[in-house]
Order: C-alpha cells, then sequence, then structure tokens
C-alpha cells in the first residue's frame, strides 16, 4: 500500500480564476452538493472570486464543500489599493487560500519571495495554504526543472516551522500544461511529486513530508484524473478548467468510483 493509501487523505480543489458571478457561484455549489458522492472519500474545495466568496460560502454552509480564495495580500491593512488582507478573508469564514499560482507570477509579478511573505501572513492567520510551484516548459526542455522547484520552495518555505509544515498543502502545476489540455503523464507527474517530496523530507523530517499534501494541476479531467491521483506521492488535484461545471468536477471528486 503506498503513503497516499494510508494516511493522505484527497484533495481535489477547483480554481475558478476570473470566472462565474456571485449568482452563478451559489447555484454552482447548490448542484454540486446533490453530485458529491457518498460517501465521500476527498476533501473537497472551490476558489471563486473574492467578490463571488461571500455568496460561495452561504451556498456551502453545512456541506463538506471548502472555500478557497484565489490570493491573499501579505499586509494586515492599510493604503494598499485592490488587496484583501487574512483576517478580512477569515472573517468571511473561508477556510484555504492559493498562493502562487502561475498566472499570478506570469501576470501580475509575483515572485518566489512575494508567495514567502503572502504564506508568512497566512500562516500567521487560520486559514489553509495551497502552495503553487511548477516550471516553464522552456526550463523543464532546458533541464532546470529541479532546480526551478527548489528555488520555489526555498522562497515559499525558508522561514516555516516544522509544527506550521502540518498545515501546508503544494500543488505541483506545471506551466506547460495549464490550460493547454496537454497533461503531464503520470510518469512525469509522479517523478516531480516524488522530488518535492524528498525537498520536504530534507527541510523539516519524513512523518511531516509525508502528512503533506501534494496536489497536480494541469489539465486535469475525468478522464485522466484516476490514472494521476492513484500514483504514490499525488493526493489530489487543483482542477481550473475541468472545475468549471459542477457536473465535470464532481467527477473528477468521484475519481476513485470512475
Ligand atoms: C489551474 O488553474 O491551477 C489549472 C491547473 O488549470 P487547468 O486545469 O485548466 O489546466
Amino acid at each position: 500500500m503506498s503513503a497516499n493509501e494510508t494516511s493522505r487523505r484527497p484533495f481535489i480543489a477547483g480554481n475558478w480564476k476570473m470566472h462565474k458571478t456571485a449568482g452563478e457561484a451559489a447555484a454552482y455549489i447548490a448542484r454540486l452538493k446533490e453530485l458529491l458522492p457518498s460517501p465521500l472519500d476527498a476533501d473537497v474545495a472551490v476558489a471563486p472570486t473574492f467578490v463571488a466568496l461571500p455568496a460561495a460560502l452561504a451556498a456551502a454552509q453545512g456541506s463538506p464543500i471548502g472555500i478557497a480564495a484565489q490570493n491573499v495580500f501579505w499586509e494586515k491593512s492599510g493604503a494598499f489599493t485592490g488587496e484583501v488582507s487574512t483576517a478580512m478573508l477569515e472573517d468571511l469564514g473561508v477556510t484555504w487560500v492559493i498562493l502562487g499560482h502561475s498566472e499570478r507570477r506570469q501576470y501580475f509579478g509575483e515572485t518566489d519571495e512575494t508567495v514567502g511573505r503572502r504564506l508568512r501572513a497566512v500562516l500567521d492567520g487560520r486559514m489553509g495554504p495551497i502552495v503553487c510551484v511548477g516550471e516553464r516548459l522552456e526550463e523543464r526542455e532546458a533541464g532546470r526543472t529541479w532546480e526551478v522547484l527548489t528555488a520555489q520552495l526555498a522562497g515559499a518555505l525558508d522561514g516555516v516551522s516544522p509544527d506550521e509544515a502540518g498545515r501546508l498543502t503544494l500543488a505541483y502545476e506545471p506551466v506547460w500544461a495549464i490550460g493547454t489540455g496537454r497533461t503531464a503523464t503520470p510518469e512525469v507527474a509522479q517523478e516531480a511529486h516524488a522530488f518535492l517530496r524528498q525537498e520536504l523530507v530534507k527541510r523539516f523530517d519524513k512523518p511531516i513530508a509525508n502528512s503533506i499534501r501534494i496536489l497536480y494541476g494541469g489539465s486535469v479531467k475525468p478522464e485522466n484524473a484516476a490514472g494521476l491521483l492513484t500514483l504514490p506521492d499525488i493526493d489530489g488535484a487543483l482542477v481550473g478548467g475541468a472545475s468549471l461545471e459542477a457536473e465535470v468536477f464532481a467527477k473528477i471528486i468521484d475519481f476513485k468510483g470512475a
């Protein structure tokens, strides 16, 4: 039996990016509640935009569907136009927050250092961080994947204590697989996840590393979910495009039954 079968509950999170109004978010969640497999063998979350969070939280109340934010700023309050703090999200009841998504890195100037600052703010509060790492195509082709992942981990995790590490979720999202329809093969994904797990062992210790869930992200869909999510070091999925329809996302959540 592999480690994830014994100790790590799968975690399936949907990243809606800049999709869905508040009303659409509520309707989706009402539908997803009806579609969730029973028993539910996974943690489930969706990440609406900031403005749809209150409606999503209200719709999800009393259900096992967790609500995630797509980002957060590190300062507590102040003159930071357009930003949102951890306290504001916690006050709403948000439980998870995605950090360092490649689209934030690519389009909004996010760096390893700013991901680290955001992670510090989240760990100083109550939410669960989902920290995204992943190499670009040219980095993989240049044989730099491990170097890039190591630097991204260092930027995020330097200063994270072993006690705090238990609250982490990592997401390995090779940039060349996000929104491209080009999924990493199970072998490529497992190799990267095993590498990240080893880095966590070096940074913390083996029991802690074995307790941290590492999600795969990059064109996950119902047809490829089981092949990826049953691998030893893949503990769930961060799903973009295929999370936008409740029926499709529910099939990924039910990957064991598929
Ligand atoms: C993502 O946005 O994190 C993602 C993995 O997107 P997609 O599933 O569409 O590739």
